[in-house]
């Protein structure tokens, strides 16, 4: 990264020393920093970890300083808030915060440290800066000759619809460019891609904000996706031979998955605590507290934990089931090896988890329009899954960043074998139009593989044409074919009629002959990433 801070920026850098202690900026830090002392707008992509604090903290300290009014910094989550509020005030920084957290009296304390200058930086949840009273001490301020040093719009995604973590009270933040145009205005996220970017700059009204884009890329964090056979007893071997005695996060998509998985590591001689939102809070706190403090800790979790997590030690993060899309996958993984060094981001991933999250999407209460969005983006996270080549490649053009195989993923490092699969996918195809695209992926791979029953015998299914055309492959080969052809979108779910797999549009060329199918073939292959070990 590029250290050096441009002449006339001794004042930040100065600041940048004094108060933080850090020698010199990282990235873009400077330019940023510059841009909102100066009173422009920006718009800050980083990825977590990357210094966005920074970015709005020293451009208030420096606007203070040259007799501006105190900093508002928008913050959706009261831990992090805290946490930042804590940090600042060992730095010798008059920083604040203003969340439901707080009894009305010493809310009442804070709003009148505001109003007497006695602050620099002030955190606010969203829904108190919009309510009444708090626009009205802005008013009062901004009527000030020194007014307000600038409004910081932290987790600025939290604005969009298409971005993973969609808060409603965001979208009031329109307000402050109305109201008061004269502030500068710094919105930051962790969040890059395309759509959410432009849902940004559209809601916060950030047209004439210069935009920094850092890079996304991790490199120290290895990549693996693993077919999934027993995903417990995976989970455990990548455990034992990868990171024993590492601290890890492993994500669960049920409460229950998360219980049951903590219980079952502990009882395998993994020290594992569960984490999720049904738990009462102060268990909750304590284990939050146990994994930052000691060491080798592994936490199962729901999606839940992570935010305000800064563990930077945190060696390994594991998915037992498949996120929501890729940057969720790319958030939860992000948590792992914040300090540089070498870190697996490990997924074990099957049939059963596209079902599941097909029938989470069909079964939601949301509108038509979200459902299309959810859908897309779990195809662009099937694509991740399911792709032969660099994972990396694929992650980051996600979020718009053009990069070559990284050799760090186990795509690079161990070529995945494809195969066509033109004809499987014909006979699968043909199973479910010949069952009557009423029967899921378990029934049909019986079909195929010949195997009769009662279940079988009683819809005559063994009396089908396609009865046993399936004998070359195996069940578990026929699960990824299955896997594969949803994820193609081939096939879709039907979850009216309890998961029975149907045929799309695009099947019809396939069945016809008139297109070939490739697929990666689907391999028992060891839990682990780090198979260059010699393992
Ligand atoms: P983000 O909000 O982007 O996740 P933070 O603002 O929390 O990141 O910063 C991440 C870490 O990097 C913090 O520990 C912070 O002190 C450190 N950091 C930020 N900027 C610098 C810098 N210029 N030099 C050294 N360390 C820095
Ligand atoms: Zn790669």
């Amino acid at each position: 990264a590029q250290a050096s801070a441009p002449a006339g920026d001794t004042a930040a850098s100065a600041l940048l020393r004094e108060v933080f202690g850090h020698p010199a900026f990282r990235g873009a830090q400077a330019e940023i920093v510059r841009q909102v002392a100066e009173g422009g707008d920006a718009l800050v992509l980083m990825p977590t970890g990357g210094g966005k604090s920074l970015c709005y903290q020293l451009p208030a300290l420096l606007r203070r300083r040259a007799g501006s009014g105190p900093a508002i910094v928008v913050s959706p989550l009261i831990a992090l808030m805290q946490d930042q509020v804590a940090a600042l005030r060992q730095l010798g920084v008059r920083a604040a915060f203003l969340n439901s957290s707080l009894d009305a009296r010493a809310a009442r304390d804070t709003e009148r440290a505001f109003l007497d200058g006695a602050l620099d930086l002030l955190y606010v949840a969203p829904e108190r800066l919009a309510s009444d009273g708090f626009l009205a001490l802005l008013d009062r301020m901004c009527a000030e000759p020194a007014g307000i040093a600038l409004f910081a719009i932290d987790e600025a995604h939290c604005v969009s619809q298409w971005g993973h973590d969609f808060r409603p009270e965001y979208l009031q933040l329109s307000l402050l460019h109305e109201r008061y145009p004269q502030v500068p205005r710094i919105a930051l996220t962790a969040t890059a891609d395309p759509q959410t970017r432009q849902e940004i700059v559209e809601r916060l009204a950030l047209q004439d904000a210069r935009v920094f884009v850092s890079s996304f890329d991790r490199p120290n964090i290895r990549y693996v996706i693993v077919d999934k056979t027993e995903p417990r007893q995976q989970l455990l071997r990548f455990i034992r031979d990868e990171h024993p005695g590492d601290a890890g996060i492993v994500y669960c998509l049920s409460r229950r998955k998360v219980d049951e998985t903590a219980q079952w590591l502990e009882a395998h001689g993994i020290q594992a605590l569960p984490y999720h939102a049904g738990m009462d809070a102060a268990t909750r706190s304590a284990h939050q507290a146990r994994f930052q403090r000691d060491e080798g800790i592994v936490v199962v979790a729901t999606i839940a934990f992570g935010m305000g997590i800064d563990k930077p030690d945190v060696r390994f993060v594991a998915h037992l089931d498949l996120p929501k899309s890729v940057e969720g996958y790319y958030q939860e993984t992000g948590r792992a090896g914040r300090d540089g060094q070498p870190a697996d981001a490990w997924m074990t991933y099957g049939l059963a988890d596209v079902v599941q999250q097909r029938r989470l999407i069909d079964l939601s209460e949301a509108d038509e329009s979200f459902k299309r969005v959810a859908s897309a983006k779990l195809d662009a996270l099937l694509g991740l899954a399911e792709t032969a080549g660099c994972r990396r490649v694929r992650l980051l053009s996600y979020f718009g960043e053009a990069s070559g195989p990284c050799g760090n993923c186990d795509n690079c490092l161990v070529p995945p074998e494809t195969w066509d699969a033109t004809e499987a996918a014909r006979k699968a195809l043909s199973a479910i139009y010949r069952t009557g695209q009423r029967f899921g992926a378990v029934h049909l791979v019986d079909v195929l593989r010949g195997k009769a029953g009662e279940r079988i015998e009683r819809w005559g299914h063994d009396r089908l044409s396609v009865f046993g055309i399936g004998g070359d492959l195996d069940d578990f080969a026929w699960r990824g074919v299955f896997r594969q052809l949803i994820a193609l979108g081939l096939v879709q779910v039907d979850h009216d009629a309890h998961g029975a797999l149907r045929l799309t549009e695009a099947s019809r060329p396939v069945l016809r002959g008139e297109q070939t199918v490739w697929m990666r073939r689907s391999v028992k292959r060891p839990a682990g990433g780090r198979k260059t070990s010699g393992r």
